[in-house]
């Protein structure tokens, strides 16, 4: 068990001005493997004002130079990652070989691309009468969940960084350790003081302060639906540019004619994937009816692949999910989804015994699902998959538009141009074609209640910019 005592404003690591504290479990084994303050309203203050102070100075600073510090930060990652991989194993019981790769390495490259983007402030749109040019937004607050916690931290700091603004962090309260180590990697650097800021704590209790503050310019918020209407809520006052990267239920459309074992394998896989807690995972599998016994046999062998464990083992594919309460919430949708009468291929809600002590759930898949089942339409962030027959590919498509939801979707048909003819007529921010993955320099984002704003590439780093017009008198030549 590690205690973390301070939080990190102005280039320090200084005390709380509270002295509460948070525990931190090990969703694996159900103990409290570190401790961390739960920072209050006078440490939001005194971080907003850090951040506030230093901004001038930093976004003036040349492009290179910015980009030089964002590319120290991710060499000390590098140098530390194998302290990163072990906090997220361990608050979040991410399989160790998922979290190298997927949670770490990718963070620290994506990083790096933001060090290229940061060039991209310097460029002018020069018209006869005007020059268009970008500036930093100001001091952000960047609110994030505990699914992909470095790698949600690194697609907003990256950006903010990279446009030249100052930063106050707030990871989950469940994940809070690596953004501790980050912290500490970041003040090794040169990173002038004040820039970035960090405080652990209580969304409930810190969020709206951090949201509603006057000299906060921007809020990016990844997280529930349900908070991201509450901190554009407390944003609105003061007419701050918020983002929100918000849930999904996202359809997956596998089209007649497409190579039946290789979209299947790929849509269960992407469902199990870090336990199912991903916001965009494709958790309804559009099949045609006439192939729906097909589909099941193949999704059940695949899913049987996925082999439960302790995440610190090498040969782990699925850990536990991310705490206890995560467990029961998952759960309950299972049982939700026996009684509306879909058809359990595998999983449920018995488990053996040696899985008792952890937050574990098993790799779960319903068919003969439809699309005004609950399980069909609210997120369930599990290893939980739906399977929904349709009759014809006009009626897949509505299927997979009747959702509130819009962030990702994804079509496998018989080829590529198939597949982007029906990926056109899908209402999502992103749609994944013929079994491709997320790639850090798309735009990632959703349409209607899967938030607002994009992350990643360059539609990532222009969230963090806001836009100048320089009008010249044509006399003045
Ligand atoms: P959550 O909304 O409970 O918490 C997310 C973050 O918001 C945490 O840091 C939390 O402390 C903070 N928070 C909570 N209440 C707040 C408030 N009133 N004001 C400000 N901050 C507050 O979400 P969660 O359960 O941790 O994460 C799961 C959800 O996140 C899922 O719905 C998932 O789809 C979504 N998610 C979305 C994306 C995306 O990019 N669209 C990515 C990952 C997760």
């Amino acid at each position: 068990m590690k205690n973390f005592e301070k939080v990190y404003i102005d280039g320090q690591w200084v005390s709380s001005q509270g002295n509460e504290t948070l525990d931190v479990i090990n969703p694996a084994n159900g103990e409290v493997c570190a401790s961390v303050p739960a920072a209050n309203k006078q440490d939001v203050n005194l971080a907003v004002d850090a951040a506030k102070k230093a901004f001038l100075a930093w976004s003036s600073q040349p492009s290179e130079a910015r980009a030089a510090l964002i590319n120290a930060i991710a060499d000390g990652m590098q140098a530390r990652k194998d302290e990163l991989i072990q906090a997220i194993v361990a608050t979040m019981g991410c399989p160790i070989a998922i979290a190298e790769d997927l949670q770490v390495q990718g963070s620290i490259d994506a990083l790096r691309s933001f060090a290229v983007l940061a060039l991209e402030m310097d460029k002018e749109e020069v018209f006869d009468s005007h020059i268009v040019v970008s500036e930093a937004i100001g001091v952000c607050v960047l609110i994030n969940p505990w699914n992909y916690p470095l790698s949600q931290l690194v697609g907003k700091l990256g950006p903010a960084l990279a446009a030249g603004c100052t930063v106050v962090v707030k990871p989950a309260e469940q994940t809070p350790l690596q953004d501790l180590i980050l912290a500490d990697i970041i003040n090794q650097t040169e990173l002038p003081k004040g820039v970035f800021n960090l405080l652990t704590g209580v969304g409930s209790q810190i969020g709206e302060a951090l949201s509603s503050h006057p000299d906060v310019d921007m809020v990016s918020f990844t997280g529930s639906t349900q908070a991201g209407i509450k901190v554009a809520q407390a944003a609105a006052p003061s007419v701050k540019r918020v983002c929100q990267e918000l849930g999904g239920k996202s359809p997956y459309i596998i089209a007649p004619g497409a190579d039946l074992e290789a979209a299947v394998r790929y849509g269960v896989e992407d469902v199990m994937l870090n336990s199912g807690q991903t916001c965009s995972s494709l958790t309804r599998m559009l099949v045609p009816a006439s192939q729906l016994t097909e589909v099941e046999t193949i999704a059940k062998t695949v899913a049987a692949e996925w082999k439960l464990g302790d995440p610190m083992l090498a040969d782990t594919n699925m850990g536990p999910l991310s705490s206890h309460q995560q467990q029961s919430r998952v759960l309950a949708y299972i049982k939700k989804g026996i009684e509306e009468g879909a058809k359990l291929l595998c999983g449920g809600t018995k488990l053996a015994p040696e899985f008792s002590k952890g937050a574990y759930v098993a790799p779960t898949i319903f068919s003969h699902v439809s699309n005004d089942m609950i399980i069909a339409k609210e997120e369930i962030f599990g290893p939980v998959l739906c399977i929904i027959p349709y009759e014809n590919i006009e009626q897949a498509i509505v299927i997979a538009n009747d959702t509130p939801f819009g962030l990702a979707s994804a079509v496998y048909a018989k080829d590529s141009s198939e597949a982007i003819k029906i990926a056109r007529q899908l209402r999502a921010g992103q749609c994944y074609l013929q079994g491709a993955y997320f790639n850090s320099d798309a735009p990632f984002g959703g349409y209607k209640q899967s938030g607002n704003g994009r992350e990643w590439g360059l539609e990532g780093l222009k969230e963090y910019t806001e836009t100048k017009a320089l009008l010249i008198d044509s006399t003045d030549q």
